[in-house]
């Protein structure tokens, strides 16, 4: 009885520590292996974060991996002796899915580094900047994500009303720049208090959510949108989210003004001049920046440049077949787009310096992969000088080549709102590891 007894217990002893060696074993692995991509990431310089990112606290987190699992941009977050840590913090991009998925609230979100300082505009309680009648609303202020986007659009606009007392028709009350989720609420929010507003957007509506290639759209939390009611998206479509915003804005009779780039504000006496690159002048008496912090693509400022088969994003490159295209660029969204097409076309990729540097390893790798295979031609160190309808120049070091061209796909990165905020003359101060959130 007593030996059958040993021998349960023996049983059940050599079983859990079965489990546990292979628990130590898989840990050690995963320890290898992100130390290993930590390794790579502070190589290719993709280990510093560059804007917004997860802090952990150390003492706090429980390794449960929820941030990891939550992440949908993958190897941001790894597990390293148990314990969560940066991997690749450059690439990500501040949706805050970990800090909402941990079950401790072991991380706050931070922008910026001790070493690193990123430039946020000086922004007052009410959004107002340090130029009177300037407001601020979303990502451009720093906090990232789209509900407080869409918080921060309808606060900024209730502040913008209480200033408003006198009615003028010659002027605007006011103008929102920029129609992602900050702009499309503050719309909505001029919209509930009667006001007289325009709102400009340089591209076209829903700001940077539709312009990155995920097609899901991970939101946490439950966003009161104004005049529309309480909004729950989780891992939603980028398709759905736009249906919805689309909906709320033609229920409520507004036009977004799109495809108007502004290009600068002036103050003239009380009144702003809002300034088109379309060469409008638009009187107004406030302006609200929802810019977000992505910036306007950088054109090459080349002839034909203008010509529709000209673009600076790729949103479906499936629907791209049989074409000759060029894809302008170094970084990995020029890598990305040029590898999209190349099943279903004939693609060239175009860059300016000698070699391609700051990019994902597994882009090179495919890249490498692609011209092996004779399915990508890559042109260094060459300049696309004309654009016209049927064919594109490239200088190279031996001349200039003119190629056979149906589409141009142009991603020389981005003009900073930064520039555009100190034209404006709104202060701005480098901020070095600033918390934006750290409680749910
Ligand atoms: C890859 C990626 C994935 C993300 N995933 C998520 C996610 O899953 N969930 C989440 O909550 N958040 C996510 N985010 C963050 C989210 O997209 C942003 O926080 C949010 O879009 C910010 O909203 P915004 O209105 O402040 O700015 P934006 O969305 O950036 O909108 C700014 C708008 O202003 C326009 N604009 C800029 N300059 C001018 C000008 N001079 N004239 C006229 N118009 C101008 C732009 O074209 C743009 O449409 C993600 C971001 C990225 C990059």
């Amino acid at each position: 009885m007593i030996l059958e007894q040993i021998i349960i217990y023996a049983s059940v002893l050599l079983l859990v520590l079965i489990v546990l060696w292979f628990y130590i074993r898989l840990q050690k692995k995963t320890s290898k292996k992100t130390a290993e991509k930590i390794e790579i990431a502070k190589q290719i310089g993709m280990h510093e974060p560059v804007s917004l990112h997860p802090v952990i606290d150390l003492g706090t987190c429980i390794k449960s991996g929820a941030c990891i699992e939550a992440c949908p941009e993958k190897d941001i977050i790894g597990i390293v002796h148990g314990r969560a840590s940066l991997v690749n913090a450059a690439e990500c991009v501040g949706h805050g899915a970990c800090f909402h998925a941990c079950p401790v609230e072991a991380i706050s979100l931070v922008i910026g580094t001790e070493k690193r300082g990123v430039d946020l505009p000086h922004v007052s309680e009410n959004y107002e900047t340090n130029v009177q009648g300037i407001y601020i609303a979303g990502e451009l202020g720093g906090m990232g994500l789209i509900k407080n986007s869409v918080e921060q659009g309808e606060q900024a606009m209730n502040s913008i009303a209480l200033t408003l007392t006198k009615k003028n028709s010659d002027s605007y009350d006011v103008v929102i720049i920029g129609a992602g989720p900050a702009g499309i609420s503050a719309s909505l929010t001029a919209k509930k208090h009667g006001l007289k507003f325009l709102t400009l957007e340089q591209d076209s509506l829903g700001g940077t959510v539709f312009n990155f290639p995920r097609s899901k759209v991970v939101m946490t939390a439950p966003v009161e949108l104004p005049l529309h009611g309480k909004v729950r998206l989780f891992d939603t479509s980028k398709a759905e989210l736009l249906a919805l915003w689309n909906e709320a804005l033609s229920k409520n009779g507004i036009t977004i003004q799109e495809h108007t780039k502004v290009e600068g504000i002036q103050l003239d006496g009380d009144i702003f001049r809002v300034m088109t690159a379309k060469g409008e002048e638009i009187k107004t008496k406030n302006v609200l920046l929802a810019i977000g912090r992505r910036g306007s693509p950088r054109k090459l400022g080349v002839p034909g440049e203008g010509l529709e088969k000209v673009a600076y994003r790729l949103l479906e490159p499936e629907l791209v077949i049989g074409k000759n295209v060029v894809v302008v660029g170094g970084g990995d969204s020029a890598i990305e787009a040029a590898l999209s097409l190349v099943e279903q076309n004939t693609v060239v990729l175009s860059y300016r310096s000698d070699a391609f540097s700051r990019v994902k390893p597994k882009n090179r790798e495919k890249l490498d992969t692609a011209i092996a295979e004779g399915k990508i031609e890559v042109k260094l160190k060459s300049n696309v000088v004309k654009i016209d309808k049927e064919l594109v120049e490239l200088a190279e070091t031996g001349g200039t080549q003119a190629l056979k061209n149906d589409l141009v796909y142009i991603f020389a990165g981005g003009e900073l709102p930064t520039q555009f905020l100190q034209k404006t003359g709104v202060e701005i101060k480098k901020r070095f590891g600033y918390t934006v959130k750290k409680h749910r």
